[in-house]
């Protein structure tokens, strides 16, 4: 049918979601911000109490880099991710060894820190992305000044001969893969991950088969969800992931910038998740995750904002802090006696999503009053 339009479109060729929703990278507005950063330093350096492998509460040091960014970004990427916002793809090899020397300046070489991470907003080893004789340098530094090294990588950057060069460059270190989700459909349609399970597994294959550690992030509430399976879900993915993992570190959603699912967001048609679904997760997943030796961490970033998981705002501050306490203890006890009005918003909220044919769920906005939300338009 030539020339047919509305719903049904013309016959000009599709536009990629890519283009219409995010894709910023290339407006002379989006250029000129990214390049106003200073490419010699990087994005940002501090240090937070962490523990080592072997139980062991240190400092670490987290260096986040600017880099060129995510080669799976440039081309599609994830739903959610805005670490686009913080690079620079004129990003030169010099500018690299500047950032890192800047880092172990601000540090003074990362002095009380038996732990350092380094983050790229993208894979490390990933040869497009960062130079090899920067990642080189990185990895023997660290090796040798005795840190344990943290670092990221997408599943599908794991090849069997990178993932050995790294063991020989930096025995032991940890990788920590962004899975998101363990669901092949999820990983498509919901946070367009460009990987899918099975790829996760043979990473963790080759990564164990080299004594390195694995590290999981999972995200909590990924966009076209309701709340209901959301904790349904990411409970049972957390269980799925626990036995193949060292790590498992369950990110709640926190909107980011120009990303897909803010656009969603300032639409109304997703919310954060609610701190008692993080609470109820946690609690829910105990007894399988202790059978594992496997630590789990929720750290909700922006946690308490409206960007980011929140309840009621009253008992944001006690929550998050519970949640916190439980990441070191790894102790449930508190967090079953807390308790909040707001709590049984959250729970009719989960039976309207399970009742409900509303698949983005049925949660109205958590913050201002009943009242004045009844009467917006
Ligand atoms: S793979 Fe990681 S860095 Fe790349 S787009 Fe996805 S979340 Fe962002
Ligand atoms: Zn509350």
């Amino acid at each position: 049918m030539a020339n047919a339009t509305g719903i049904l479109g013309n016959d000009s060729k599709p536009v990629k979601i890519h283009h219409l929703i995010k894709a910023p990278e290339n407006t002379p507005e989006s250029i000129s911000f990214r390049e106003s950063w200073d490419a010699t330093k990087p994005v940002t350096v501090y240090k937070t109490p962490e523990v080592l492998p072997d139980g062991t509460i240190c400092n670490a040091a987290t260096v986040i880099l600017r880099t060129k960014g995510c080669a799976w970004w440039w081309k599609s990427g994830c739903t959610f991710c805005g670490y686009f916002n913080d690079v620079r793809d004129d990003v030169s090899e010099s500018d690299m060894f500047m950032q890192w020397e800047d880092a172990k300046e601000k540090t003074n070489g990362f002095e009380d820190c038996k732990m350092v991470k380094i983050y790229t907003s993208g894979t490390f080893f990933e040869d497009r992305e960062n130079p090899i004789s920067w990642q080189e340098l990185v990895l023997r530094e660290t090796s040798e000044m005795g840190k344990h090294l943290v670092i990221e990588a997408q599943a599908q950057m794991c090849t069997p001969e990178k993932i050995a060069w790294l063991a020989e460059r930096h025995p032991g270190c940890t990788v920590a893969i962004g899975l998101e989700a363990y669901d092949d459909t999820v990983l498509r349609f919901h946070v367009n991950k460009g990987f899918s399970i099975k790829q996760w597994h043979k990473a963790v294959e080759m990564l164990r088969e080299n004594n390195l550690r694995v590290k999981t992030y999972l995200l909590f509430k990924p966009p076209f969800m309701s709340e209901y399976d959301a904790l349904k879900h990411t409970t049972s993915w957390l269980k799925e992931v626990a036995p193949h993992s060292d790590e498992v570190s369950v990110n709640p959603m926190n909107i980011q910038k120009n990303t897909i699912v803010d656009r969603l967001f300032r639409n109304r048609e997703y919310r954060p998740p609610w701190l008692w679904s993080l609470v109820e997760m946690i609690v829910s997943a105990e007894e399988e995750i202790s059978k594992h030796n496997c630590r789990v961490i929720v750290h909700p970033t922006a946690g308490g904002k409206p960007r980011g998981a929140h309840n009621c705002k009253e008992c944001d501050a006690a929550v998050i802090s519970a949640i916190d306490r439980y990441c070191i203890s790894g102790q449930v006890d508190e967090l079953k006696t807390l308790d909040c009005s707001c709590k049984t918003r959250w729970e009719s909220e989960l039976k309207n999503d399970q009742s409900l044919p509303i698949p983005l769920g049925t949660g109205p906005f958590r913050r201002g009053k009943p009242v004045d939300m009844m009467r917006a338009p």
